[in-house]
């Protein structure tokens, strides 16, 4: 833990005043606001450029503090919380009254999380209240997993920056929605879909990229500046080799074990051999071959199992259609 006790209380009272912190999390780095400061909540979608209507996640000090961010918490709900929390679970619940509408893209279900970082924990206390964090990126880049890489992408549209060193997650949370008797998964993340199956005793589904099941989403996110292109693994060299001789500064993904086979290409990234490892390394990865020049990036996606469901979930969003500017 990097942050010192009087940055705590310095970051507590910019978030008291009204103002942005952005705060580690064991996922990623998060925007924080006061959640129920309606003014501090719409600065963070001018900040990241984001859609009012995309919601935002509250992080709580732990689940003892529920009362008056939720409506009520079914059974299935608190077994989750038990297991899970703190950690990289968001569960979506029937809102609260303290939570403004201005969090939750005007919809009346808000997303919840206890994070699992002593230094978000250690503000969430010190604030006493909830914080409402997105990613702190821009709206549909790449989610920073340090400190330098909010600094670098935001300066001084944060008020101020908690650094708390690197995410050891490295993925978001994966959204459970709880508000039914049957849950579901919203969105893969850092809890695999088959740690919440043992809990629940039973299947889960997870939605495909064809159904986006909330607003305000478009198809590209998690995107660096290069292009991303998904294709089967045996052909990620010849099709990365090509696209090099054709013109482009290519990048290319490949497992630890080809990576020291000379490949013709602008620059390789080696997968680490464990999907923890991988998860924890995906965004530096996508901005180190941005700030390496790279136009284009090739890959494969891993094994849809364990953190490969959420990583591939990422790789296919960076890959998705680009919106028209
Ligand atoms: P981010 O914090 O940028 O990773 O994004 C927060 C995620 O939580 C987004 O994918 C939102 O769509 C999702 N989310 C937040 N609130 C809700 C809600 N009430 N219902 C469904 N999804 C939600
Ligand atoms: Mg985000």
């Amino acid at each position: 833990m990097t942050a010192r006790t009087n940055d705590i209380e310095k970051a507590a009272g910019v978030l008291r005043a009204g103002g942005l912190v952005a705060l580690p999390t064991e996922t990623v780095y998060g925007l924080g606001a006061n959640a129920e400061d309606p003014a501090a909540v719409a600065r963070i979608f001018q900040v990241k450029g984001r859609p009012s209507s995309h919601p935002l996640i509250v992080h709580i000090g732990g689940a003892e503090h529920l009362d008056g961010w939720v409506e009520d918490v079914p059974a299935v709900a608190r077994l989750l919380a038990e297991h899970f929390w703190p950690g990289p679970l968001t569960l979506v619940l029937r809102r609260g009254p303290r939570v403004p509408l201005e969090a939750t893209g005007g919809l009346d279900t808000v997303a919840v999380r206890v994070p699992d970082h002593p230094v978000a924990l250690a503000l969430l206390s010190a604030f006493g209240g909830g914080v409402t964090a997105p990613s702190a990126n821009r709206f549909g880049s790449v989610s920073p997993t340090t400190a330098d890489h909010v600094r670098a992408e935001l300066g001084d549209a944060v008020d101020f920056v908690l650094d708390g060193g690197p995410s050891e997650v490295g993925v978001e949370s994966t959204i459970v929605d709880a508000t039914g008797d049957i849950p579901s998964i919203l969105r893969p993340g850092g809890v695999t879909r088959e740690d919440l199956e043992a809990v629940l005793g039973h299947s889960l589904e997870v939605p495909s990229m064809s159904r986006v099941r909330v607003p305000g989403q478009h198809p590209s996110h998690y995107a660096p500046r290069a292009r991303v292109v998904l294709t089967e693994p045996e052909k990620v060299v010849s099709e990365a080799e090509l696209a090099q001789e054709l013109g482009h500064q290519v990048g290319v993904f490949l497992p630890a074990s080809f990576a020291d086979a000379p490949v013709k290409v602008h620059a390789v990234v080696a997968i680490p051999g464990s999907m923890a490892a991988y998860a924890r390394g995906l965004y530096g990865f996508l901005r180190e071959l941005d700030q390496r020049g790279c136009d284009l990036i090739i890959a494969s996606l891993p094994v849809e199992e364990g953190l490969g469901l959420a990583i591939a979930n990422r790789l296919r969003r960076a890959a998705g259609p680009r919106p028209t500017v």
